[in-house]
C-alpha cells in the first residue's frame, strides 16, 4: 500500500521546480511515494534533475512545512532476474516502490525455464 496523502504545490516552490525541472512539466498535486508510513515527512515526485541519477522532490509534513529538495535516486533494484528500480530516493523509510506495486498489475515472468 502506497500513502495517500496528495499536496497541493505551493506557487512559489512551483516556479522553482519549472526553472530546476529537466523536463519542464510539473503536476501542480502530488501524491506521497512512499509506503503507508506513521511517521516523517511525505515525499511527492516532481521530476528528474541534472545530473543524472537525481530527483526533485515535494516534501511536506503538515499545512506550512513544504519544501523542494533535490534527493539522489533509491539505488536499490529488486532482488529478481531484470529486477524492477526503486522509484523512490536514497535512504527513504519504508519499502521500496517495488514491494509496494499492485502485484495483480505485474505482468507473468517470461521465458522461465521449467
Ligand atoms: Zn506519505
Ligand atoms: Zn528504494
Amino acid at each position: 500500500m502506497r500513502c495517500t496523502h496528495w499536496r497541493r504545490v505551493p506557487p512559489h516552490l512551483l516556479c522553482e521546480a519549472w526553472e530546476r525541472a529537466v523536463s519542464g512539466c510539473v503536476d501542480r498535486v502530488v501524491r506521497c511515494q512512499s509506503a503507508v508510513h506513521e511517521s516523517g515527512p511525505h515525499h511527492g515526485f516532481l521530476d528528474d534533475l541534472a545530473p543524472y541519477g537525481t530527483a526533485l522532490w515535494l516534501r511536506w509534513s503538515g499545512a506550512d512545512d513544504v519544501a523542494l529538495a533535490a534527493l539522489p535516486d533509491c539505488p536499490v533494484v529488486a532482488p529478481r532476474p531484470g529486477g524492477d528500480a526503486c522509484c523512490l530516493f536514497a535512504g527513504h523509510g519504508g519499502a521500496h516502490t517495488w514491494e509496494t506495486l499492485d502485484v495483480r498489475r505485474t505482468p507473468p515472468d517470461e521465458g522461465t525455464p521449467p
